[in-house]
């Protein structure tokens, strides 16, 4: 299990704060930002996207999970998600089941109000008895593995 420290926390905080600053809400005028600490300890960002067909939205921790995976990591070892108003953010349900793919259940997830003040659970306590990846079947386990084993560097295409 990772081990969250105080200095990492702030620093996924700001940077979720930083995203949210960038979000495009102009619908629900929400703006949600979000960020995943890699496995490469990189910091990977993500805001909400929106469009005027609005199931079309994309969430913050999606285009997080995205940003991330674009760029080679396929686990992350924390996760903060920052919204805009006075209780904390939570990722939907469908953010906690991605999230769930790169993460697993002691993930700590930093669920912050607007201000940035925040309490931390795993994403086990967010989605209990979780559905994942070794939920597959044997012949799935083969494919799965090579997909989380690639590491394409886009940076340097
Ligand atoms: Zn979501």
């Amino acid at each position: 299990m990772f081990e969250l420290t105080p200095e990492m926390t702030k620093r996924l905080v700001k940077a979720a704060m930083t995203a949210r600053g960038n979000a495009y809400a102009p619908y629900s005028r929400y703006n949600v930002g979000a960020a995943l600490l890699g496995e490469d300890d990189v910091i990977y960002p993500g805001a909400n996207v929106e469009n005027a067909a609005y199931p079309q939205g994309a969430c913050a921790e999606t285009s997080a999970i995205s940003h991330m995976v674009l760029a080679g990591p396929r686990r992350y070892k924390a996760a903060a998600v920052i919204g805009s108003g006075p209780d904390f953010c939570t990722p939907c349900g469908g953010c906690r089941q991605r999230l769930f793919e790169f993460g697993d259940a002691s993930t700590p997830i930093i669920l912050c109000k607007a201000d940035g003040s925040h309490v931390v659970q795993t994403l086990g306590e967010l989605l209990p008895m979780a559905f994942g990846p070794s939920e597959l079947p044997d012949n799935m386990k083969p494919i799965l593995e090579a997909y989380q084993a690639r590491r394409p560097d886009v940076r340097q295409a």
